[in-house]
């Protein structure tokens, strides 16, 4: 696997664990998006590009690649848009209701094709290869047991998991995706906005 650095602080990883970033001229970009998103209008207001998430990299262009992380971001909105002032809370914020939005269908995609398996009861040990994420509130002695037998294992805030499944009311704490494309691209994603929104 060929490693990246991040733009910023230089650290070094996967692909998929940097946010992919593309600066786009507005000139340009209504051929490629269709329509910029409102929220991304505002955020860069005075500038002649806009600063593009590009979950699945099939924007144009060199892609820039940036840790899920406050500080780099913001760095990295100095660097490209120099004087100019982009509001970084509010870019940070349009980055994870784009994760929201993204995250929410595919969950219900991989739910509808029984890739998605929700509740420790319904998740059998037989699925060690697929992503188990359990939510940051179960015991540390739980975490440990998961830990030794799904080697995919993450932790998440139950607050968020239970959101993104459209299940608010119900407490979600541990959810398994099995191990296909779709759910190793969930995977990545959820990765990414957990990280985004720990970093706040
Ligand atoms: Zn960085």
């Amino acid at each position: 696997m060929p490693q990246r650095a991040c733009f910023v602080c230089k650290e070094r990883g996967e692909k998929e664990d940097f946010l992919n970033l593309k600066k786009i001229d507005k000139k340009f970009i209504k051929d490629i998006l269709n329509e910029i998103p409102e929220n991304l209008e505002n955020i860069f207001k005075n500038t002649s590009s806009i600063l593009c998430l590009d979950l699945y990299s099939k924007l144009p262009g060199k892609g820039i690649n940036v840790c899920p992380k406050k500080s780099c971001l913001k760095e990295t909105l100095k660097k490209l848009f120099k004087n100019k002032n982009v509001d970084i809370e509010a870019f940070i914020e349009f980055l994870i209701r784009n994760f929201e939005k993204e995250i929410i269908n595919k969950l219900k995609r991989a739910r509808k094709a029984g890739l998605l398996l929700i509740g420790l009861d319904n998740i059998s040990l037989k699925d060690k290869d697929g992503f188990l994420f359990v939510s940051s509130t179960i015991s540390q002695k739980n975490k440990e047991k998961l830990k030794a037998h799904f080697k995919n294992f993450f932790e998440i805030d139950e607050t968020d998991l239970s959101y993104l499944l459209g299940m608010e009311n119900k407490n979600i704490k541990y959810i398994l995706l099995k191990s296909t494309p779709l759910g190793k691209d969930i995977k990545r994603l959820l990765n990414l906005y957990i990280k985004l929104k720990q970093e706040k």
